[in-house]
């Protein structure tokens, strides 16, 4: 086994339910009581507006009431004293890591606290609702704006970036994730194909484990923690 030096951490919704954020597919395969796909696609926002909007205001506000975990906070202790290369990709749509303060992290499926203009393409730090129609800061349209959320059937953000730092990784973890959303199932043999180490951290085991050096099983706040203490402490 090589050096340890480059680090790439997936995390997913897993890594939030602690905090009391629902998971994507809970037990009954639902998001927050709606099926996935009249929330998460263009063509819902564009059949039905005024459902996707209230469902990520709703999602928004409620950020408001809850607070990072254990996982989060370990995550960002790593990021702040870990010495080789570090990159959090997310696909979570929270501010949990970057409020337990990672800092070396990317939000690949975009985020609740940000407003994309279906006009211009400006992204803009966003906090309010955006039910009532607000107007863009960049190009004044007024009810343009929509959740900067990469919905299904649309690119998710960075690629490039996450795809080279896959390329160099001595390990790749991957926490609290279903391993059901492409591309991001796909990292662990991108990873592996490069000849990382990969470890998945998870609740119940994803759908692609077998593609993983090592899984174990457990919750976030006491997985994470753990294998965040063996890496700095040894
Ligand atoms: P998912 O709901 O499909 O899978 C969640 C995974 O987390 C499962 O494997 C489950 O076993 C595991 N899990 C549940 N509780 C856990 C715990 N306490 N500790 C460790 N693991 C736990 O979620 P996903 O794979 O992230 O799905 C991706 C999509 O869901 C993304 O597009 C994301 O934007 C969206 N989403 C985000 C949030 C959020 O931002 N908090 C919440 C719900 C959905
Ligand atoms: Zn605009």
């Amino acid at each position: 086994m090589r050096d340890i030096s480059n680090i790439v951490i997936l995390t997913g919704a897993g890594v939030s339910a602690e905090s009391g954020l629902a998971t994507f597919r809970g037990p009954d395969g639902l998001w927050e009581g709606h099926r996935v796909e009249d929330i998460c696609t263009p063509q819902a926002l564009a059949r039905d507006p005024v459902l996707v909007q209230t469902f990520y205001d709703a999602r928004r506000a409620a950020l408001a009431t809850v607070e990072p975990n254990a996982a989060h906070r370990a995550l960002a202790r790593l990021d702040a004293e870990w010495t080789g290369d570090l990159l959090i990709v997310t696909q979570n749509v929270d501010d949990l890591h970057e409020r337990a303060g990672a800092v070396r992290m990317l939000h690949m499926h975009g985020e609740l606290k940000s407003a994309l203009c279906r006009r211009c393409g400006g992204r803009a730090p966003w906090a309010t609702d955006l039910i009532d129609g607000p107007a863009c800061g960049a190009c004044g349209q007024a009810g343009g704006l929509r959740p900067d959320i990469v919905f299904f059937g649309e690119m998710p953000y960075q690629m490039e970036r996450i795809e080279a730092a896959l390329e160099d990784a001595d390990l790749f973890v991957s926490i609290g994730t279903s391993g059901a959303v492409y591309p991001a199932a796909g990292f662990v043999q991108t990873a592996r194909h490069y000849g990382a180490q990969t470890l998945e951290l998870n609740l119940d085991p994803s759908a692609g484990s077998h593609f993983f050096h090592e899984t174990r099983i457990g919750p976030a706040s006491q997985l994470v923690v753990e294998w965040v203490d063996e890496l700095l402490d040894g």
